[in-house]
């Protein structure tokens, strides 16, 4: 796991709130051009297929970037969407700290969206509570919200990042930790070659601290430093009954129902409060340590707000949403077969599918997951395929279920530890910022590929979100709230010259 190299220095020499300060003046006599900056990079389409405006937004980045004063290079493979890597050494600096945000975005359906998703606007609130069109100029109110794919996830770091950069050097302030940036092209599309890039690369990316820098802060706005990720893996199941539709008077009660035998199994993996019944699933869970439950504890209860929010009458548990995040999870991702309302028919159908998730904890692996998770389909009496059946295995066997793992694998989950020194100090400096209301988040619900990151390059890791909660990210009229960029600003400041 991880090797500690270093130790921390005996109490900071810089007054973080005083660079903060700093920073703030320069930000508001500049929103104006921070604004058009953000709409700029907002206007170029970023959906990982799209290689031709990939490539536009990884020039236009790195033109950004160049701007303030790093050294930038594309870092790319045959078939990949380039990654931007840029650099700022500090004379005498005695740590490196690598910022990674993935300038790709989700596919859109345009449709959904209020307004175009690639053409920025202004509103004065969210598109749900009837946000108003207004005009994208100064003065801006800190709760407008500018919309657009990857406002939220995950452009905002890069336009925070090049401000702060400009902000410290109109101020006279040098960093005091050598800054890299690793900004990849293809997050939203499962990260494919991001382990190669990493492996070629790793001199040049080694650092002390990798700081990702994706992901909302706390819903209650309060700012968050998380240390951790869901791992993330899936598979898809198809049951088979007849090999052609059957009439269900002629044929019902002997045919055998593969919507039916569907639901069954699903219902012999997972109960509706959440539990998986898989023998060995929750085997390899690490609990938490003290420090984070004690963290849990401290951070203010979101599920009455949520509810009401979401429109949920009861949870799934009686555990508040931080706890049932930090535990594995098998999600029903969608189920398929016939047909309902008019376009239903008396009918046993061939076969009947669904797609399943998890999302993994520490310190479980994809491999051993998709064992016991075969094993208990076998244990179900059913014989496992892994392409579509023959005649013959049709006939053969009582039970057949094709069973199909994404190639890419899946990957394990990851969190640092709340006492590592970097993490120590870097919540140090939060927390002085924030008047001490910092929160600590043991793992994020959702995933991202931190565990490649550790694996490959033997690099402690840490989340620092500066998108609203609700800014709609990977959904329609996806935004940033002002006030969370302006925010951003400042933390990225008090990291770059507190470290
Ligand atoms: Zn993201």
């Amino acid at each position: 796991m991880m090797v500690i190299t270093w130790s921390v220095s005996a109490g900071d020499t810089r007054d973080v709130g005083l660079v903060a300060d700093q920073v703030r003046d320069w930000r508001q006599i500049h929103e104006q051009v921070i604004v058009d900056r953000f709409a700029g990079l907002l206007s170029i389409p970023n959906v990982a297929s799209d290689s031709v405006n990939i490539r536009r937004n990884a020039d236009h980045i790195s033109n950004m970037l160049e701007a303030a004063g790093m050294h930038v290079e594309l870092l790319e493979l045959d078939g990949s969407n380039p990654a931007v890597f840029a650099e700022r050494p500090v004379a005498g600096a005695q740590r490196t700290l690598m910022i990674y945000v993935h300038y790709d975005g989700q596919p859109v359906n345009a449709d959904n969206w209020a307004d175009d998703p690639w053409t920025p606007v202004m509103r004065s609130n969210l598109v749900e509570k009837n946000g108003k069109r207004v005009p994208m100029k100064a003065p801006f109110d800190p709760e407008w919200r500018i919309f657009g794919r990857s406002a939220g996830d995950d452009k905002a770091p890069i336009v925070a990042l090049q401000s702060t950069l400009l902000a410290l050097a109109a101020s006279g302030i040098e960093p005091t930790v050598n800054l890299k940036v690793f900004m990849e092209g293809e997050e939203e599309a499962g990260s494919p070659n991001l382990r190669r890039i990493l492996e070629k690369h790793k001199a040049k990316l080694a650092a002390d601290l990798w700081l990702f820098c994706d992901g909302p802060a706390h819903q209650s706005r309060r700012w968050q430093l998380v240390y951790g990720v869901r791992g993330t893996y899936g598979f898809n199941l198809t049951v088979y009954g007849p090999n052609r539709p059957l009439h269900s008077g002629h044929y019902g009660n002997w045919a055998p129902n593969p919507i039916m035998l569907l639901t069954e199994l699903i219902g012999s993996m997972r109960a509706a409060d959440g539990n998986v019944y898989v023998d060995g699933f929750y085997d390899q869970v690490s609990p938490l340590t003290p420090s984070e439950e004690a963290a849990i504890a401290a951070s203010p209860l979101m599920d009455k707000m949520l509810l009401a929010d979401l429109g949920i009458g009861r949870p799934e548990t009686k555990d508040r949403i931080e706890i049932a995040i930090t535990r594995p999870a098998m999600n029903l991702r969608g189920i398929k077969g016939g047909d309902v309302g008019a376009n239903a028919r008396n009918a046993i159908q061939p076969s009947a599918q669904a797609s399943i998730g998890l999302r993994l904890v520490p310190d479980q692996t994809p491999e051993f997951l998709r064992e016991v998770i075969e094993r208990h389909i076998r244990q179900q009496g059913y014989h496992i395929i892994h392409d579509n059946p023959t005649d013959q295995q049709r006939s053969e066997h009582g039970r057949l279920v094709q069973v199909n793992w994404p190639n890419y694998g899946g990957y394990p989950s990851y969190r640092a530890a709340f006492d590592h020194p970097l993490a120590v100090q870097i919540s140090t400096i939060l927390n002085r910022l924030s008047d001490n209301t910092l929160i600590q988040t043991p793992t994020m619900g959702g995933s991202l590929p931190l565990y490649v990151v550790e694996d490959v390059l033997n690099t402690p890791i840490l989340i620092l979100p500066v998108a609203n909660h609700d800014n709609n990210q990977h959904g329609a009229n996806e935004n940033l709230r002002l006030q969370n960029l302006w925010d951003a600003i400042e933390i990225y400041a008090a990291v770059l010259t507190g470290l």
